[in-house]
C-alpha cells in the first residue's frame, strides 16, 4: 500500500514538473504590447503560459519541441468583441427559429467555432444568441470541440418589440409576453432580473440593444429603446459580477443614453457624432465598429432582393453603407476602439475582412492589429491573461507568411494557431 501512494505520489509530482516545454522560433514578432515590430526572437512556452520572451534562436534542451517560424510573423492570438457564433445569415434564417432544435443550432454551431479559430481568432466575445453560445463555450473548455476561448452574453436584453424581442414578427397566438427570464425588460426591477437571470444561465458579459436594429423583424432600425435609468440598473446590476457591459445602438439619443448609463462598449455606432464622440471620450467608452456586418447586409440588400425580409431591406440600404465613414469619423476623433465583426452577420472564418475594412479608413495596419489584440483585452477586462505575448500570459498565438503591415490582406491567410499551449494549424 504505501508502495503504491508512494508510485502514485511519484506520477503526479511528474506530470506537475513535465509541463510540455515548447520554444517557437520567430522571424518577427508583433507582440501587441507596442507598435514595434522585433525580429529573430524565440518564445518558451511551458505547458499553456508563456514562460519568456528571448532575442535570437534560443537552443532548445531535447526535451523540448521547437516550432520553426523563422519566415513568419507572429502575433498574439486575435480576439472578435463581437460575434454570434451560433448562427449565421441568410434566406433561411428566419424560419430556422421554428424549425431548428437547440441541438441542431449546436452542432452546426460546432463548425462556426472551428472556422473562426482556424482564422486566427483565439478569443470571442459571443454578443447573443439563444444559450446554446453557452454549451459551446463549455464544450471547448472541455475540450470535446475545437473552437476559441468564447465570453458570451447568452441573450441580449431588449426591450419590449426592441431590437432583441424574440417575439419580435410572430403572429398573435405565437407571440406571448416574454419577460426578463427571456431577456425582455422594461422597468428597473425587471433588468436586474434580467441580467441575474444571465448570469444564472452561465453568461460571461451583457449586451442590450440601446436602439432598433437592421436585422429584427421590425420597423424602426434607429430609435432609442432603453431609459437611461434602465441601462443604468443594467450595469449596476452586472458591476455585481464583474460583467462587461455592450450595447448595440444606430441612432445617436439611444447611444447618449447608453454612454450616459455607463455602458463599456458601443457595438456599431452607426450615427454617431461629434457630441456622441466626445462623451464617449469623456466616460472612457469603447467603440466596437462592425463594418464587416454593415458592408455584408448592404451587399445582399442591393444584389439579393430576397435575401432578407422585406421590412428589413430598407434598413439594411439604409445604415450598412454608414458604418465604415463613422469609423473614419471615430478614429481621427480619438474614440477607444475595439476589434469586432458582428461575424454571424456575415460568414465565420472572414472575421480578418474588417482588418482591411479599417485600414481602407484611414486606421494604419500596426494599430489595427492593436485593436484586436491588446485594446480588446483591455476592453473585455482580460489583459492580464491575454492579449500581448509577454510572460506569464496564455500563449494564443498565430502567424502569417508575409508583412501585414505592408499588406493587411494578409491576415486573411493565417498559417499557424495556438491556442492555450495547443497548436491547431500549422
Ligand atoms: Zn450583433
Amino acid at each position: 500500500m504505501r508502495f503504491i501512494l508512494f508510485a502514485l505520489l511519484m506520477h503526479l509530482m511528474c506530470f506537475h514538473t513535465l509541463a510540455q516545454s515548447t520554444f517557437i522560433h520567430c522571424g518577427h514578432l508583433i507582440d501587441g504590447t507596442s507598435e514595434q515590430v522585433k525580429h529573430q526572437q524565440t518564445i518558451k512556452i511551458e505547458g499553456n503560459k508563456i514562460v519568456g520572451i528571448e532575442a535570437g534562436y534560443a537552443e532548445a534542451p531535447d526535451t523540448a519541441t521547437v516550432i520553426d517560424l523563422k519566415d513568419h510573423y507572429i502575433m498574439p492570438g486575435f480576439i472578435d468583441m463581437h460575434v454570434h457564433i451560433e448562427g449565421e445569415a441568410s434566406p433561411g434564417r428566419y424560419s430556422e427559429r421554428f424549425s431548428m432544435e437547440k441541438q441542431d443550432v449546436a452542432l452546426r454551431a460546432t463548425m462556426y467555432c472551428d472556422r473562426t479559430l482556424q482564422a486566427g481568432f483565439t478569443t470571442v466575445r459571443d454578443l447573443g444568441g439563444t444559450g446554446v453560445n453557452v454549451s459551446l463555450k463549455k464544450a471547448i473548455n472541455a475540450g470535446y470541440i475545437e473552437g476559441p476561448r468564447i465570453y458570451t452574453a447568452e441573450k441580449s436584453l431588449a426591450t419590449t418589440g426592441g431590437h432583441a424581442d424574440p417575439s419580435n414578427g410572430v403572429k398573435d397566438d405565437l407571440k406571448g409576453d416574454p419577460g426578463p427570464k427571456e431577456g425582455v425588460i422594461n422597468s428597473i426591477e425587471d433588468a436586474k432580473k434580467a441580467v441575474r437571470q444571465r448570469y444564472k444561465n452561465g453568461a460571461d458579459c451583457i449586451k442590450i440593444t440601446a436602439t432598433g436594429g437592421v436585422l429584427s423583424v421590425a420597423k424602426d432600425g434607429m430609435g432609442p429603446q432603453f431609459t437611461i435609468e434602465e441601462v443604468k440598473a443594467v450595469v449596476d446590476a452586472a458591476a455585481d459580477y464583474g460583467y462587461v457591459t455592450a450595447a448595440h445602438a444606430h441612432g445617436k439619443e439611444g447611444m447618449r443614453r447608453a454612454v450616459l448609463g455607463g455602458i463599456h462598449t458601443i457595438e456599431h455606432g452607426t450615427f454617431m457624432d461629434d457630441e456622441v464622440i466626445e462623451l464617449m471620450k469623456e466616460h472612457g467608452t469603447y467603440y466596437v465598429p462592425t463594418i464587416s456586418a454593415g458592408k455584408f447586409v448592404y451587399d445582399k440588400a442591393m444584389t439579393e432582393p430576397f435575401f432578407f425580409p422585406a421590412i428589413i431591406r430598407p434598413k439594411a440600404i439604409a445604415i450598412g453603407p454608414q458604418i465604415q465613414e463613422t469609423f473614419a469619423k471615430a478614429y481621427k476623433g480619438g474614440v477607444k476602439i475595439a476589434f469586432g465583426t458582428d461575424t454571424g452577420v456575415s460568414p465565420h472564418g472572414d472575421n480578418a475582412k474588417e482588418f482591411e475594412f479599417m485600414v481602407e479608413a484611414g486606421m494604419p495596419e500596426i494599430e489595427a492589429i492593436l485593436s484586436a489584440t491588446k485594446v480588446a483585452s483591455e476592453a473585455l477586462r482580460v489583459n492580464d491573461i491575454i492579449g500581448s505575448i509577454t510572460e506569464g500570459k496564455l500563449a494564443d498565438i498565430i502567424a502569417v507568411k508575409g508583412n501585414p503591415i505592408e499588406d493587411i490582406k494578409r491576415l486573411q491567410q493565417i498559417d499557424f494557431v495556438m491556442k492555450d499551449g495547443i497548436v491547431y494549424k500549422q
